[in-house]
């Protein structure tokens, strides 16, 4: 046995080789035909290799070929099966071996036990998928061997043989056994790793309507309550038309808002551009004036020093961020208070102030904010400071936060300032 040890080995590498590669071909597997195709291929590569460097111990010959058409059979089909007792076959032939009558004849039986047990492998738990192959594969060589000796009249040299005969059956057995322990281990791996990114696809998509629901709130909040001052008739038409316009400009907001958070998934796209500061603070203050009159909130602003500053960003995304903390404000005065928005410039940078006179935060819970489902609301979503946070931080911002318990919190935006018109 010794002396056949390095063949012995070169060959189990050669059987052993569908583990390198199978990995990728069941990436393959939701399309069957291509997962098939390159099992076939697969296997019909390593089955012809197989034949080709055989061991020959004393004239009789030695190859593991059953070892690769069970594989073949079992993990590829009845097809594959087929393509691969055929190029048995004909490869048989193509050595120059002869009898090729009596070897299909031989080869035959298996042939039939292989295609009509098949079926039952796959249910099978990975001990029982073991038994199953060694089994098919002993009786595969065990048939085959022995019929075509019997045909052939030379039983004398299985007689002849018997130790080292039984020592392959037993290296087969082996041999196949472990490669298939090994493949279905690989199996079960790659479908946890499948379930894990399923789950993990599940949950974002779940988080992302989570957001998409919180975001559109906001604005539809906005349309709300203008369109109960709408109908009013104490209102004169000019206002009127002024809320219409936000009403749009809101909703439109919302589409946007939606078609982003669909987008998200996809790409990080934004559209960067000149945005001017004192002109979203007013748009903020109108947005979030109903909110406040509603809460008995008193509105304050101080953007006297901001006068033709720009930064840079997504508008519509810094809109959204500085409502989220604007409501956050109204929210924490819920017994009323003083809402004051301000703008600050400084020489290259300018500093966007949002300070209420709410219930305030402690340390513990300032250092919370922005963590996704932190609230303390009994409607809250947490999602809105992350958002703000992620908007800011991508725009360069600096976020600074001061709070306490009671008094008020302010939060502060500094951006990097951009010098010239709007282009
Ligand atoms: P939500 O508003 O849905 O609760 P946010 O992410 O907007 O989610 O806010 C998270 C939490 O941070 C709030 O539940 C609240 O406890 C706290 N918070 C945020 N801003 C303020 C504020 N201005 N004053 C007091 N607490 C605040
Ligand atoms: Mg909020």
């Amino acid at each position: 046995m010794v002396t056949y040890l390095k063949d012995i080995l070169l060959i189990v590498f050669f059987i052993f080789s569908p583990l390198v590669f199978y990995p990728y071909i069941y990436k393959c597997k939701n399309n069957i035909i291509l997962y098939r195709s390159l099992l076939a291929v697969l296997f019909s590569v390593i089955l012809i290799i197989v034949m080709t460097v055989p061991i020959n111990i004393q004239g009789v010959i030695y190859d593991f070929r059953s070892v690769i058409v069970i594989l073949g059979s079992l993990y590829g089909g009845p097809v594959v099966s087929l393509i691969l007792f055929g190029l048995l076959v004909m490869y048989r032939w193509i050595l120059g071996n002869p009898h090729m009558l009596i070897y299909i004849v031989s080869i035959l039986p298996i042939v039939i036990i292989v295609l009509l047990t098949l079926k039952k492998y796959n249910p099978l738990k990975i001990k029982h998928k073991i038994i199953m192959a060694v089994i098919l594969c002993t009786v595969m060589k065990l048939l085959t061997i022995n019929i075509y000796l019997l045909l052939l009249g030379s039983a004398d040299t299985i007689i002849n043989n018997i130790i080292e005969t039984i020592q392959t059956y037993i290296v087969q057995a082996f041999i196949i056994g472990v490669v298939v322990y090994l493949i279905e281990l690989l199996i079960q791996y790659y479908y946890i790793q499948d379930e894990i990114y399923k789950s993990g696809k599940i949950k974002m998509v779940s988080e992302m309507a989570a957001s998409v629901a919180h975001e559109i709130r906001n604005p539809l909040t906005t349309v709300k309550g203008f369109i109960q001052l709408l109908g009013s008739d104490l209102i004169e038409n000019e206002k009127k038309e002024y809320y219409m316009d936000i009403c749009l400009e809101e909703l439109n907001r919302a589409d946007l808002i939606i078609s982003d958070y669909l987008s998200l998934a996809k790409t990080d796209e934004t559209i960067t551009k000149k945005i001017n500061v004192t002109n979203e603070m007013n748009h903020l203050m109108s947005v979030l004036m109903t909110y406040a009159n509603y809460n008995n909130i008193n509105v304050e602003t101080d953007f006297s020093n901001g006068n033709e500053t720009y930064i840079i960003g997504d508008r519509n995304k810094f809109r959204q961020a500085l409502i989220n903390i604007g409501k956050n404000a109204i929210e924490a005065m819920e017994k009323g208070g003083t809402l004051s928005l301000e703008v600050i410039k400084l020489s290259d940078s300018v500093a966007l102030r949002i300070r209420d006179t709410g219930v305030g935060m402690t340390q513990e819970q300032i250092n919370k904010l922005g963590t996704p489902y932190y609230s303390t609301k009994e409607k809250g979503t947490g999602l809105g400071t992350m958002v703000t946070f992620a908007i800011i931080k991508k725009m360069n911002g600096k976020i600074e936060i001061k709070s306490e318990v009671n008094k008020g919190t302010e939060y502060t935006f500094t951006f990097p300032l951009v010098k010239g018109e709007v282009s």
